[in-house]
């Protein structure tokens, strides 16, 4: 079996209500979509994390993928990386790029077997994986009816969780945001908020200590993604455990923050991280260090997929008799905003139910995606081979 032709699909999609975050305000959705063909005519797809990696795909990777055995994962995600400049160039788009590849090749690599991605890497132990709400993001005249109104609904749906923004408003105002939301939802369900590094240190720990008793579950990405020491200071300046490291592309970008224990929970991304191949790596540092692996999840059923096979692989930390989501047990992030293009470009969408998600049965991805879909989204198509 070898690689043939290799394809990426540019996905966008409008939606109907525009919604902001620490650090913008989006009306749209995009997906990079990676489709590699075999020459025995198997299909396998990924997703990459943003839209410029197609120019990383085509330039520097067709070229020696094409002709290559699509089941050698770990020969082509090493040959990938250090054809980056000798992996000086896997972080951002780089790292995408590699990320979009390694996913469609375990696709591939698991419909050749016949078995899905958790028993390509050993087997799930745990039959549905924890999922919370992500949504309350900042909409124009939002409070608070609207916002109460949506965190309501999640509570209706079964979520055990939910997240919300913060550092797009003031701290006061965000203060008051978080606290109207944890009133109306009461203290049984998980509340976690995210900065998107909006925050310089200081401001952190100060919004940190204003919703202290608040029982916020996680404080997350309160500063830039790479600046170990003012993550360190805003663990060590406010009571709320620290998330993040969803940009991070590889286990070296997230060495030091690891061992320094800069976090206590990370949330790696299987389109930026390395794909399922080094999104493995790092979990497991991570578990090495006792730190809490919840996977961020952003994207197109390809992402929910992978992150939720990925997920149902992940050992406890530590392992407990009684190994709980939110505790000992990873939980994944469900995106509930306005995704034309994740509600529609497979056939079957991913549901939960009382704040779980069966974990995905083969072969491959087992997602079966509606080409007419992708070529109604499609705005740039490049291919090669
Ligand atoms: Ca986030």
């Amino acid at each position: 079996m070898k690689i043939e032709k290799i394809e990426t699909f540019l996905l966008e999609s409008p939606i109907d209500e525009p919604f902001g975050w620490g650090m913008g305000w989006t009306d749209r959705r995009q997906s990079l979509i990676c489709k590699i063909t075999t020459d025995d005519g198997m299909v396998g797809w990924g997703e990459s994390g943003g839209g410029p990696s197609a120019s990383v795909i085509h330039d520097c990777f067709s070229d020696f993928l094409i002709g290559e055995d699509p089941r050698n994962i770990n020969r082509q995600w090493h040959r990938m990386f250090y054809s980056l400049h000798n992996g000086y160039a896997t972080g951002g788009f780089g790292g995408d790029a590699i990320s979009g590849i390694d996913i469609a090749l375990w696709d591939i690599a698991g419909k050749a077997s016949g078995k899905s991605i958790s028993e390509m890497l050993g087997g799930a132990v745990r039959e549905k994986v924890a999922v919370y709400a992500t949504g309350l993001y900042y909409r124009k005249d939002e409070f608070p009816t609207k916002l109460i109104d949506e965190a309501l609904s999640y509570v209706e749906a079964g979520y055990q969780g939910m997240k919300t923004k913060v550092g797009g408003l003031s701290v006061a105002e965000d203060v008051r945001r978080v606290s109207a939301i944890r009133r109306a939802i009461g203290d049984d369900v998980y509340l976690m908020i995210d900065a998107n590094k909006a925050y310089n240190a200081s401001t952190a720990i100060d919004l940190g200590n204003r919703l202290a008793d608040r029982n916020i579950h996680w404080f997350e990405e309160p500063v830039m993604a790479t600046d170990v020491a003012a993550y360190l200071q805003v663990k060590a300046g406010q009571p709320i455990p620290v998330a993040g490291g969803e940009v991070l592309r590889n286990r070296f970008e997230n060495r030091d923050i690891l061992i320094d224990r800069a976090l206590d929970i990370l949330q790696p991304d299987v389109m930026l991280a390395g794909g399922i191949t080094e999104f493995r790596n790092t979990a497991m540092l991570a578990n090495t260090l006792g730190i809490q692996v919840n996977p961020h999840l952003w994207g197109s059923p390809i992402m929910i997929s992978a992150t939720l096979s990925l997920a149902s692989t992940l050992p406890p930390c530590p392992y407990s008799v009684n190994p709980r989501p939110y505790e000992q047990e990873p939980v994944v992030e469900f995106d509930r905003t306005p995704n034309p293009i994740r509600n529609e470009l497979a056939s079957v969408a991913f549901e939960q139910e009382g704040g779980f998600v069966d974990v995905p049965q083969g072969p491959g991805l087992g997602v079966e995606i509606d080409e007419s879909a992708l070529n109604r989204f499609c705005i740039h198509h490049t291919s090669a081979g």
